[in-house]
């Protein structure tokens, strides 16, 4: 197959022609000629065997002599010259061996391993040992006069062939292994910019080139069009950063990167190059290269395989930046959302600069009626209309966030964030497609120079304060006092009753049901606690966990639920499903116990419970946390044979790199994801992107919270392949669990 290169629209050249002239890439810098040593202490020899391979080229190229009458003269020599494909030796020279010694010193001393070694001799009696020429790596050996001239021109034909093939090799694998660690480099880069502009640097030492490099993102523009932007340069591109490739003075650069991605293929020319990396569908990138040489075979080789090992890492990087950008940003009004309205405010209280700044959180009342009455889409209308009154009319320098569905949280100063200042923003009513709609809030309100802790606490201070207003009066508001604190009593007395009740065994697992997206059988279940008082009422474990973390309960609680989940994945087993996967709950402060390990060990043991039929769960925020002592621990439950899943999968944010290191098994997509499938345009996103991810990383994925038939519908064309959630079954207790699963054994 013969590939084209091209330099320019009309001026094409056979990609063989441009190899052979740039050969010298792989086979060093001694322009075009193959270096030839001589080493014979008989001056007759040299110019026997100058003569008889005058005139004589190999591949076009012409051959050139190096002489050396000792072996001292021929180390000399090979110091400076690096690229001899060949050396005639002979044997004997002063001394028996010399000729074997100065073998033994190219190869062990001066580690050169490419260059081919004919060893000549006067008598036949002076052949080296077998084993001397295998464990030196000669070539050939001939009595001299065996060399006819017709011999010698054939053995040194093969041996510069042998040697180009050898230099082709080491060429190669040196740039796969470059390859690799360039991939492994580039995989540990957090954000698009960062990995884009480390593409250029990976590529330029890859070749052995100036950093001169752009690398494009192509947009879709709002007319349809689309545009490429520089999203990395280096060298003497770099002032072009952020500038769309049409406003580029050389026409040909942009020319040549719509071509190569029109055309799904590397473009290159004779001093340039284009490459296209496929992405995943909505995005494609582009790169060039002003490479200054042509490129050889081998490079071309490499390229393509570098540019295909790094489209994956590029999809990835991209879905992992949406979905950052998903964890922090509000996908209806663009603002910052709860998370990220955390990080400002702990941003705000570690600053040094003193400025009296006021959290407020505005919510919307009657909000929920509204939007049943005057539908959804009039709802997300008239929320986006209060987030740009907000923004334009508070004031600067100050942050509105949307920190849920009808609730903004602004964070400024003092003297602008106060409480007539936002009520006032509620006045006039709110212009929705010609309709006039009135609407009022309250506010809850935190000095956070009067606070004390994180953001998270501010927060929750500024939610408390907000309740606080709601009951008070309608359209009010209030600031939080430390009065209103938690009801500190309240939990010590919930702590005491957790424990009674643990005690009094009170507390019971039941089984949630997981199964085969597509088959609907039965694959697992997730065991989960539960505690009913004594007056009936089911307290969520969303309340009690935390408490039972807190004292430390959780301690004894979680191995008490683990042993409960292994003696029903036993019962369950002996009722003939075999690969019934049970997965169990583990908090953070569980984990973090120093005896973890060993516990779960220990009730693997004496329950009999088969590890691989075994999966933890953990929550996304404790993935992130400790890096090196969590990948440690998650190597050694891994060691087990019990798996490892993250749950509620999208609600943190994890860096791709970071998930990479850890032995995780499954993502478990959050309920907030599913959910939002069917209810919005923008629906699957989330979902789709974290089962593409799982998809690319091989790990399996479930989704949690599957309600209804579409939901269950859109995730199964997603390609997602295990679900949960009330559609198929709500948790279960033991027995009704058995029974459950006969029903649903025809499935299987
Ligand atoms: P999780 O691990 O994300 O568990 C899933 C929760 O979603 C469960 O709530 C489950 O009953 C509920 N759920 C399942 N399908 C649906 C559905 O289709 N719709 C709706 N609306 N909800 C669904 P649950 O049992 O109240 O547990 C809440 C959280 O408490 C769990 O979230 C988990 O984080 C924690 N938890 C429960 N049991 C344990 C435990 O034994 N140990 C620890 N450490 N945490 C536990
Ligand atoms: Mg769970
Ligand atoms: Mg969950």
């Amino acid at each position: 197959m013969s590939k084209t290169v091209s330099h320019n629209e009309d001026d094409l050249v056979f990609l063989d022609e441009t190899v052979r002239a740039s050969d010298d890439n792989i086979l060093g810098a001694n322009n075009g000629v193959w270096l030839v040593m001589i080493i014979d202490d008989d001056a007759d020899v040299h110019s026997a065997t100058t003569f008889a391979l005058s005139n004589v080229a190999i591949q076009n190229r012409p051959l050139a002599f190096l002489h050396a009458y000792s072996a001292q003269q021929a180390r000399e020599i090979l110091a400076n010259e690096p690229d001899v494909a060949v050396i005639l030796l002979d044997v004997v020279m002063e001394q028996q061996d010399e000729g074997l010694q100065l073998v033994h010193y190219i190869r062990d001393v001066l580690h050169r391993a490419e260059v081919r070694i004919i060893l000549r001799t006067g008598q036949p009696g002076y052949a080296p040992e077998i084993d001397a020429i295998q464990q030196f790596d000669i070539n050939d050996y001939k009595t001299k006069s065996e060399l006819t001239r017709i011999k010698l021109y054939t053995v040194v034909t093969a041996a510069i062939r042998s040697y180009e093939q050898i230099c082709t090799i080491n060429a190669s694998s040196r740039g796969l292994d470059m390859i690799l660690r360039a991939s492994t480099e580039l995989m540990a880069m957090q954000t698009l910019e960062e990995f884009t502009a480390g593409v250029i640097t990976q590529i330029s030492h890859l070749l052995g080139i100036k950093p001169d490099g752009l690398f494009c993102v192509q947009e879709t523009l709002h007319n349809q069009e689309t545009e490429l932007f520089v999203v990395a340069a280096d060298g003497k591109y770099q002032d072009l950063i952020n500038h769309p490739v049409s406003a580029f003075e050389d026409a040909q650069i942009g020319n040549t990167l719509v071509r190569a991605l029109s055309e799904g293929r590397n473009i290159y020319g004779r001093d340039y190059a284009a490459l296209h990396f496929t992405g995943n569908g909505s995005s494609n990138f582009a790169t060039f290269l002003k490479i200054g040489r042509p490129l050889n075979e081998n490079e071309l080789r490499l390229l393509e395989v570098f540019c295909s090992n790094i489209s994956v890492g590029l999809s990835n990087i991209m879905l992992v930046t949406r979905l950052h950008n998903s964890a922090f940003y509000d996908s209806l009004t663009k603002l910052p959302n709860r998370n990220r309205l955390k990080e400002i405010i702990d941003e705000n209280l570690a600053s040094t600069e003193y400025r009296p700044t006021t959290l407020a959180l505005i919510d919307i009342d009657h909000f929920a009626e509204t939007n049943d009455t005057l539908g959804h889409q009039f709802g997300d209308m008239l929320l986006l209309a209060v987030a740009a009154r907000l923004q334009s009319r508070l004031g600067d320098r100050l942050t509105v966030s949307r920190v849920g569905g009808d609730t903004f949280g602004v964070l400024g100063d003092d003297v602008q964030v106060n409480p007539a200042a936002v009520l006032a923003q509620f006045e006039r009513p709110f212009s929705i497609d010609g309709q006039d709609v009135q609407l009022s809030a309250t506010v809850g309100l935190v000095r956070l120079a009067e606070h004390e802790g994180r953001g998270v606490e501010a927060l929750k201070n500024a939610h408390i304060a907000l309740k606080r207003a709601k009951i008070q009066q309608r359209t009010g508001y209030s600031y939080f006092s430390r009065s209103m604190g938690v009801d500190i009593r309240e939990r010590v007395n919930m702590m005491h009753a957790l424990r009674a009740a643990f005690e009094e065994k009170r507390l019971f697992v039941v089984y949630q049901p997981q199964i085969d997206m597509v088959t609907r059988a039965p694959v697992g279940a997730e065991a989960l606690l539960r505690w009913q008082t004594e007056d009936a009422t089911m307290i969520s474990p969303n309340r009690f966990i935390p408490i039972a973390e807190y004292s430390g309960l959780i301690i004894e609680l979680g191995e008490w639920v683990l042993r409960q989940a292994c003696q029903e994945l036993v019962r369950i087993q002996r009722l003939g499903y075999a690969d019934f996967l049970m997965s169990v709950n583990v908090s953070q402060v569980q984990f973090r116990h120093p005896h973890f390990l060993s516990m779960l060990k220990k009730a693997l043991e004496d329950t009999g419970a088969p590890p691989h039929c075994m999966e933890l769960e953990i929550t996304e925020s404790m993935a992130m946390e400790e890096p090196d002592a969590l990948i440690k621990l998650l190597d050694q439950i891994t060691e087990t044979g019990v798996s490892i899943a993250i749950d509620d999968f999208g609600t943190g944010f994890s860096s791709l790199s970071h998930l990479q290191k850890l032995s995780v098994d499954r993502l478990k997509i959050d309920r907030a994801f599913v959910t939002e499938i069917t209810e919005s345009s923008r629906g699957s996103s989330i979902a789709e992107m974290i089962i593409q991810l799982g998809r690319n990383l091989e790990l399996d994925v479930i989704a949690e919270g599957v309600e209804d038939e579409r939901q269950a519908k859109i995730l199964t064309e997603l390609g997602c392949p295990f679900g949960q959630g009330f559609l198929f079954s709500r948790p279960l207790s033991s027995d009704v669990l058995h029974t459950w699963l006969r029903e649903h054994k025809e499935h299987q």
